[in-house]
């Protein structure tokens, strides 16, 4: 659950910092996403690439947030449940990779279901997960999204490579201070 709605937030990282066309306009890589996501094949389209950005911009400044202990619940809430309002669903149990869970289901696939089935990992990501163990890699070139696994949640970037440019960096700026 975690993993899919950190790579929906890293489509952010993959333009920034690999240069690429945002994978949300690539309907191939979309078009595997939601289907991985949704458990069914979707038909995406401009219109729900450009609603899934402005959730995006969402998130990512409420996880920024969070992480620097400013998030304003409320305001967060609040949106979410207007894209959870607009969404009619039905409960029914699935199985998804061998364990079962209970999940909202449509019979009609809108792209107000998928937005708002995006607004629900979000939620479980911030109200069901351990959120702090949320991080945003302290490589200000970087900044990738990531869940923080170690046992002491000391992780503070996301792979050995930023936290070396990183200790280089506090390296120089220590010596050129002298
Ligand atoms: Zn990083």
């Amino acid at each position: 659950m975690e993993l899919s709605i950190l790579e929906f937030l890293n489509t952010d990282w993959i333009i920034r910092r690999q240069g690429k066309d945002d994978p949300l306009y690539n309907e191939e890589w979309l078009d595997n996403y939601l289907t991985k996501v949704m458990g069914d094949k979707i038909e995406s389209s401009e219109k729900l690439s450009f609603e899934m950005t402005k959730l995006r911009t969402l998130f990512i400044k409420s996880i920024e947030d969070l992480v620097c202990g400013e998030l304003n619940y409320d305001v967060l809430i609040e949106e979410l449940n207007k894209h959870l309002a607009v969404a009619p669903s039905v409960r029914k149990i699935i199985s998804i990779e061998d364990k079962y869970e209970m999940r909202f289901k449509t019979d009609k696939m809108t792209d107000d279901f998928i937005l708002a089935e995006l607004c629900f990992y979000m939620y479980q990501l911030l109200f069901k997960s351990e959120k702090e163990r949320i991080r945003i890699c302290e490589n200000p070139d970087c900044k990738y999204i990531f869940f923080d696994t170690s046992r002491n949640k000391s992780k503070r970037h996301c792979y050995e490579g930023c936290a070396n440019i990183m200790k280089v960096r506090r390296f120089r700026d220590k010596y050129s201070e002298k």
